[in-house]
């Protein structure tokens, strides 16, 4: 069996000693760093230095962390390793891969689709194109949330419009004693999710698909949350970056940007057991629109929370007990 993976860090592999690395699965070489005696040295001459082939990535990306994100990927090794042996030569096969990589980011497609994984609260997530890219400013719903469901309780919670899963995973991960039901109405989009909930271990996420409320039934949650699309349709923002390549009905609500936090405020209240919680993310200029659906609808308690950025972008409301 051939090992896929290559050692992180290996003190015998070193530049011009000819040592082949030899894994517990047997990888025949070491890829990195063949030995300059191997007459495949002198093309390998030819081959850059990873600092050289680092520095030309971060130029045409202009962007340093892409660069190296992606290297670290294509040879499976964490930033350290870069940076040790940034004065070693990279293989060909690896310069390709890393090339044809960084070209595709170059055209904008975002690195999660490129690496096919995003780390998200604590959890690393595989994303897929049928998904949007996990946020960071999305992991302060998750804070929002756990600061409203006390540990060791079996509460009920929903997370409409899951996409990758990420929400409702860091929250069933947080929150074991928690059922979590994850919807979206994108089944491509729940596979990645589900694969993810299987992957990571967590069971105490359930997956149905429909559109936000229709898989819900007749349950009352304590805590509904949705990071739904909120980007207004023509947004100039929808032609620049990760956008471009990020599935339309994940990121666009109508004219305003709200349709989707218009359906989410109208009908939780049906959803939500007495005192329970909406929260909704949403973009930075929409704080006072939505805090005015939620008012609308009947909640109490509304609120808005700012990230790390300190721009408005998660509000909620609590269902009032009648
Ligand atoms: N935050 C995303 C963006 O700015 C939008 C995400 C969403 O619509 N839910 O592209």
């Amino acid at each position: 069996m051939t090992c896929n993976r290559w050692h992180k860090v290996d003190a015998r592999c070193m530049p011009g000693t000819g040592v082949r690395v030899h894994c517990q699965w047997q990888r025949p070489q070491c890829r990195a760093f063949p030995s300059t005696a191997d007459p495949m040295q002198q093309d390998m001459a030819q081959t850059p230095k990873i600092r050289d082939v680092l520095a030309a990535a971060s130029r045409s990306l202009g962007a340093r962390n892409d660069a190296e994100y992606l290297l670290m990927h294509v040879l499976e090794v964490d930033r350290e390793w870069l940076f040790a042996h940034a004065l070693e030569t990279l293989d060909p096969a690896s310069a390709t891969r890393y090339a044809a990589m960084v070209a595709r980011r170059a055209e904008g497609v975002p690195v999660a689709y490129l690496t096919g994984r995003r780390g998200f609260w604590s959890l690393d997530l595989t994303v897929t194109p049928a998904t949007l890219v996990p946020r960071p400013e999305t992991e302060l719903l998750v804070e929002l949330a756990l600061e409203r469901l006390a540990p060791d309780t079996p509460l009920e919670v929903a997370d409409l419009g899951t996409g990758s899963g990420a929400i409702a995973l860091a929250l069933a991960h947080e929150r074991p004693h928690a059922r979590v039901l994850a919807t979206d109405r994108s089944v491509e989009a729940l596979a990645v999710a589900q694969a993810n909930a299987r992957r990571l271990r967590i069971g105490n996420v359930r997956f149905v698909s429909g559109d936000w409320f229709a898989p819900l039934g007749r349950r009352r949650f304590d805590v509904i949350v949705s990071n739904p699309p909120y980007v207004a349709e023509g947004d100039p923002h929808l032609a620049r970056g990760d956008p471009r390549h990020e599935p339309r009905q994940a990121l666009v609500a109508g004219a305003d940007g709200l349709d989707a936090v218009r359906v989410l405020a109208v009908q939780a209240g049906e959803y939500l057991a007495d005192g329970g919680w909406l929260l909704v993310e949403h973009g930075y200029d929409q704080g006072a629109p939505v805090r005015e659906l939620l008012h609308k609808a009947g909640f109490v308690d509304v609120f808005t929370a700012r990230d790390l950025e300190a721009r408005e972008r998660v509000s909620g409301g609590c269902k009032g007990v009648k």
